[in-house]
């Protein structure tokens, strides 16, 4: 069976080691020139290390990552609003958390895809598609068309060709706020390598992943009504602007992180959908069904997506049609789930009412850190075969 894959993003590189590694034969398609990003990093859950270990990356990742221990909450002064023990997630699940910058994890699976044989063909833009004889073609920019016995679209959340011609329509809905992501790398700041900080304000927030000893990625995030200018030469300004009297790890971290390290998002998901497919067509990662930041598991869920297909169509050899379909009945709800998720934990941190957050601050303080800790771990887990119990 031959596969064509749109994007070479994680989902995009994710499917095609894990096509590669049931026998497939595939090509990956991607429109930029080369292989960068722009992202900063990424806390790889256990459920995504099961699929790390899975690709037999998962050594390789967790040598450049950071093994954080604890997600702790803070008030915008510095207060404590309580702890998740990250730890007891790891042991639950059997599998470790890791937080790595996004050029290692691109990096490594891009270099794993190269060891199964497969090489991204950069270059390569999507611009349309349409059917014919019941199966879709895909139009590059240059001029090309493609078909496949089997075509994955993992071409992401903001205008996605495969959404669009699986589901009639590609519009991403702006939730509300933005986000400035950067990763700091310096000798002035040494990061607590156990913790994860997470600064809550009033319609602002501030988080700080250590991914070394002086390297950490960071968000900061305010509620901004509607989408506006994007100005990279502005970041460090507004940062420093929306974050002027919050603690100073902030102001150090924003001043310390070049302008060129930093990126603006108008944060973008979309509403679930049940249909993931289309004639040969099955759209999966942030195309299919894209979550906020706020639920940690945009990329996680793009490589349990990966190794979920290879699997459905392994055991379908004779059914395509059969194979997307039980593909898409596993998926959707948990899914879903996480984009609602993400959603619930976006409209209290970007809330602007001064009252609803001291609220919601308390909540914290008094939160059963365990119970989430545990509900986290059974969700996350669903549907994969994790060792639950053995230490992380
Ligand atoms: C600020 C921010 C922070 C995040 N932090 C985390 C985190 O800590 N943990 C986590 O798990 N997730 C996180 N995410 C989410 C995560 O980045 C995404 O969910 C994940 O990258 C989805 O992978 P994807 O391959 O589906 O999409 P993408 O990574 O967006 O990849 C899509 C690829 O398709 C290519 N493409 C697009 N259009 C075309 C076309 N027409 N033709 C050819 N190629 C095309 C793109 O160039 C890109 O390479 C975060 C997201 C944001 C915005």
């Amino acid at each position: 069976m031959k596969i064509a894959i749109l994007g070479g993003g994680v989902a995009g590189i994710a499917s095609a080691i894990a096509f590669r590694q049931q026998g497939f034969d595939v090509t990956v398609h991607e429109r930029r020139a080369a292989d960068e990003n722009i992202g900063a990093g990424i806390v790889v859950w256990p459920n995504a290390a099961f699929v790390l270990a899975q690709f037999g990356v998962l050594d390789e990742m967790a040598a450049v990552a950071a093994r954080p221990r604890a997600m702790r909450r803070l008030s915008r002064h510095g207060d404590d609003l309580g702890a998740l023990d990250i730890g007891l997630i790891d042991a639950r699940m059997g599998y470790p958390s890791l937080s790595v910058l996004r050029t290692d994890f691109q990096r490594i699976l891009t270099s794993r895809l190269r060891s199964l044989g497969v090489d991204v063909q950069y270059g390569r833009r999507v611009v349309h598609i349409d059917t014919g004889d019941d199966e879709a073609r895909v139009h590059f920019g240059d001029g090309s068309m493609l078909t496949a016995d089997l075509i994955v679209g993992a071409d992401g959340r903001m205008a996605s060709c495969a959404r669009r011609y699986v589901t009639g329509a590609n519009t991403p809905i702006y939730q509300g706020f933005v986000n400035w992501i950067g990763v700091y790398e310096g000798p002035d700041i040494t990061f607590d390598m156990d913790a994860i900080s997470d600064y809550w304000g009033t319609g602002e927030r501030f988080g700080i992943v250590p991914v070394g000893p002086h390297t950490a990625y960071w968000a900061g995030g305010a509620a901004q009504d509607a989408v506006g200018a994007r100005d990279p030469a502005a970041c460090h300004d507004e940062l420093l602007r929306v974050f002027a009297d919050w603690p100073a790890p902030m102001r150090q971290i924003i001043a310390g992180t070049p302008a060129a390290r930093i990126n603006k998002i108008h944060v973008h998901d979309h509403d679930p959908v049940a249909t993931w497919h289309r004639h040969n067509l099955v759209m999966i990662g942030d195309a299919a069904h894209a979550a906020l930041p706020t639920s940690g598991q945009g990329a996680c869920q793009a490589l349990e997506d990966a190794w979920h297909l290879a699997r459905c169509v392994a055991s379908h050899p004779d059914d395509l049609g059969q194979a997307l379909q039980a593909f898409t009945a596993l998926r959707f709800q948990k899914t879903a789930g996480i984009t609602m998720a993400g959603r619930s934990l976006a409209s209290s941190l970007f809330d602007r009412d001064e009252a609803a957050c001291r609220a919601r601050d308390e909540n914290s303080r008094r939160a059963d850190f365990t119970q989430l800790a545990m509900a986290m771990a059974d969700g996350w887990s669903r549907h994969l075969p994790l060792r639950a119990g053995v230490p992380g």
